[in-house]
């Protein structure tokens, strides 16, 4: 599964940072997904519970803020968020669009316990 490596590999992070900061738990996680990551956030959230189990965020709670397609069009230049992939401006029918927002995987938010 494509969603257990990548939690594999936020969890190097975050376990680098808790012991940076001499914790002793993770408790929350928050990520922010963008609905062009390739990531699905449901499988995200199974491998985050395989893969929690014996380590330092056994108890942690993963949150996941879903991050919408934002566009600008370099054409009209207007600028809209989707919730779904688009491949021109709903506006003015232009190709020209250019992606601000929505391709991103990004680690928000983590809480410790000290
Ligand atoms: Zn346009």
């Amino acid at each position: 599964m494509h969603e257990l490596s990548i939690i594999a590999n936020l969890y190097d992070i975050m376990e680098e940072k808790a012991r940076e900061q001499g914790a002793q738990k993770i408790t929350l996680v928050k990520l922010q997904v963008g609905i062009l990551s390739g990531v699905v956030p449901s499988f995200l959230e199974t491998a985050f519970d395989i893969f929690k189990k014996d380590t330092m965020a056994s108890d942690a709670t993963l949150e996941i803020e879903k991050v919408l397609l934002k566009i600008r069009c370099e054409s009209c230049g207007a600028e809209k968020t989707y919730d779904e992939l688009i491949y021109i401006c709903t506006e003015c029918g232009s190709a020209q669009i250019k992606i601000l927002d929505g391709t991103e995987l990004i680690l928000e938010k983590m809480d410790l316990l000290l």
